[in-house]
């Protein structure tokens, strides 16, 4: 990860706000959601697939298809760019999750790297807020309180050193994974109570 000076608590640059302010996380549908971007967990190939993949290429439409297919090949762990489409979103952010049961040990380290490399690409276009869905727990495996850890302390530590995205929403669809997210973000965000640069208290 590319650490920078000043990136801990109580060092933030002068338009860095406390990132558990800018995190929302919720249940839902990540395809109605109007930010500027939304993460599609896509696959290698680009052109759609199951779960939220196939739920996004079908309600973004064909044009969608048409600039994944002239992207060509993602690697696992990278992430790329295109229109929203027919979307709410204005974006869409397709990166290609660990498969749990092949990756092994690199599977922690290759999901970190969807969350670093989509929040990157958000930072790059000046996007503002940005929608994920819980990466690889879905048919590629992941255990949800596993994934959960990694995404949640990479997009902390991302926004304790960028201004953008601004804002960071976690779209889970059941409820356990819900949980499994809301009550890790809770431990975190008690675990900061009291440090220097604090809490908002959202
Ligand atoms: P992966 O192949 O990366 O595991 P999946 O699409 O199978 O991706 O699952 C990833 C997560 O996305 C799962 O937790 C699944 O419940 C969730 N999901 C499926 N459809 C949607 C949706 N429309 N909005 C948000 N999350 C969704």
């Amino acid at each position: 990860m590319d650490e920078q000076p000043g990136a801990g608590m109580g060092e933030h640059g002068p338009g860095i706000t406390d990132p558990f302010g800018r995190i929302t996380i919720r249940m839902g549908d990540i395809t109605r959601l109007e930010t500027d971007a939304v993460v599609n967990a896509a696959n290698s190939t680009l052109l759609g697939g199951g779960g939220v993949d196939g739920m996004i290429h079908w309600a973004a439409g064909s044009g969608l298809l048409e600039e994944c297919r002239a992207i060509g090949w993602c690697p696992t762990g990278e992430a790329r760019i295109t229109g929203g489409h027919d979307l709410p979103a204005a974006h869409v952010i397709h990166t290609v999750g660990p498969v749990y049961a092949v990756d092994g040990e690199n599977a922690p380290r290759l999901l970190e790297s969807c969350y670093l490399n989509s929040l990157a690409l958000a930072a790059e276009h000046g996007l503002r807020s940005v929608a994920f869905p819980s990466i690889s727990t879905g048919s590629y495996g992941y255990p949800v309180r596993e994934a959960c850890r990694i995404a949640l302390d990479t997009v902390i530590s991302f926004l304790e050193r960028h201004e953008i995205p601004e804002k960071v929403i976690f779209v889970l669809y059941s409820c356990p994974d819900y949980e499994a997210y809301r009550e890790y973000y809770e431990t975190l965000k008690a675990g900061r109570v009291g440090t220097v640069g604090g809490t908002n208290p959202a």
